[in-house]
């Protein structure tokens, strides 16, 4: 998969795509020395900066809003030449995105579906927004992470990236690890169960007996037991859909 990320603050992206499970997703070397076949990393990450297609000599791509407010908008023209530009870099059709309060919430279906496309292409907005006229002629989808505001796309992008890497084949050490997570299919859209590690009480608490007991069919049975009670307890809502 390729993912194309159009924002004013490229750096921000260094640490996180630089990271674990991010970097490792991207990183050739790995990926040839494990290669059955392909050697090309599950992903790779490209950066565009806004202000690189700015028609000002002060390379500014903002303005104030017509008809007064405070804040400034991103322009259309840079916005739409960094699109045009980035997408004709690679033949793969990209989906374009837009993070914005306003989209579809992201969640677990929504970062299936856009784990299964071939190339990402990611707005971020910052200060008040983008011009209203590229989003119309760029027909994006529109992605929100949550009913609240922050003041630009990076990080949310950097959150829809993570959730739709770490479900790329060859990503994860273990292939199913992410199968039986929350809201995923191989957990019934359900919460996960809780999860223990050594030592086997600590603090005068124990782990539950069933877990040390080396009986598989008992312990898949008593974490789906769990799953469900926890759901039942912390997110009704999510048995009825599941229902
Ligand atoms: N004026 C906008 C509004 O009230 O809907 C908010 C603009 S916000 C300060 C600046 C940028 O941050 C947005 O263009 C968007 O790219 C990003 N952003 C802020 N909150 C977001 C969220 N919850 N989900 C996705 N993107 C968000």
């Amino acid at each position: 998969m390729r993912i194309d990320v159009l924002t004013l603050f490229p750096d921000m992206f260094t640490s996180v795509l630089g990271c674990s499970i991010l970097k490792r997703a991207a990183d050739p070397e790995l990926h040839q020395a494990k290669a059955q076949g392909s050697c090309d990393p599950p992903v790779s990450y490209h950066l565009t900066d806004i202000r690189d297609f700015a028609n000002d000599k002060h390379n500014k791509v903002d303005k104030p809003p017509y008809g007064g407010g405070p804040g400034m908008v991103i322009q259309c023209q840079p916005v739409y030449d960094a699109v045009i530009n980035t997408e004709a870099l690679d033949p793969r059709p990209a989906t374009r995105i837009l993070m914005t309060p306003q989209g579809r919430t992201l969640d677990q279906k929504l970062v299936q579906e856009l784990a299964a496309m071939p190339r990402l292409l990611i707005i971020a907005g910052h200060y008040e927004g983008i011009d209203e006229r590229v989003i119309e002629k760029l027909d994006p989808m529109e992605i929100s992470i949550g009913d609240y505001v922050l003041s630009g796309g990076e990080l949310p992008a950097m959150i829809l990236i993570d959730s739709v890497v770490r479900l790329q084949a060859g990503v994860l050490g273990d292939e199913t690890s992410a199968d039986f997570e929350s809201f995923s299919p191989g957990a019934e859209g359900l919460l996960d169960c809780a999860h223990y590690t050594r030592p086997s009480e600590w603090m005068d608490m124990k782990v539950p007996d069933i877990l040390l007991s080396g009986n598989h069919g008992k312990i898949d049975t008593w974490r789906h037991e769990q799953s469900r009670k926890r759901t039942q307890l912390r997110r009704p809502d999510l048995l009825k859909e599941s229902e």
